[in-house]
């Protein structure tokens, strides 16, 4: 009954967004010079600490994805497995997981009592943009197109020493 209630609240808050999004996506309004929306910032970042936002809205910045997620979405543990139960996620047993990504509605999900670094940050958000990358749930496939990101995010981190 708990979990029902949930799985409503989330599909209204999920249909609010992209409900907003849709009233402000550049592409419906016709040459309009006062949104100049960059693709960089089209998506949103829900439940972030500030620093959290501003981090991962970085790291994303520096990979260049080929495909943007529409809304990255930090949540507590407890969350994060149930929205996995809704999705019908299927994690191998001792699988560790600290982020998913939901293709259909291109949201990262990540369980912000588990990611541990800002650097694991950066290294499993560029596996989940590989799955967008590859608009694929095969591990293979999101690791592959993940690779280049990673590389940029080194780079990156290389240039910020300097
Ligand atoms: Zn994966």
């Amino acid at each position: 009954m708990r979990l029902r209630l949930w799985t409503t609240l989330f599909l209204v808050t999920i249909a609010q967004v992209a409900w907003g999004q849709t009233s402000t996506n550049p592409k419906l309004v016709n040459a309009e010079p006062t949104s100049p929306e960059p693709s960089v910032n089209s998506y949103v970042v829900i439940g972030a600490t500030p620093e959290q936002e501003t981090l991962v809205r970085a790291q994303i910045q520096v990979m260049q994805p080929a495909v943007y997620p529409l809304r990255v979405l930090f949540v507590p543990h407890w969350k994060y497995m149930d929205t996995a139960r809704i999705f019908r996620l299927h994690v191998p047993a001792g699988y560790t997981s600290a982020m998913f990504t939901h293709l259909p509605s291109r949201s990262v999900f990540i369980d912000s009592d588990r990611y541990v670094s800002n650097d694991s940050l950066g290294h499993w958000v560029a596996h989940e943009l590989g799955h967008l990358a590859a608009n694929s749930a095969s591990e293979n496939a999101a690791d592959k197109a993940a690779r280049e990101y990673r590389k940029r995010l080194k780079d990156a981190r290389k240039r910020a020493i300097h």
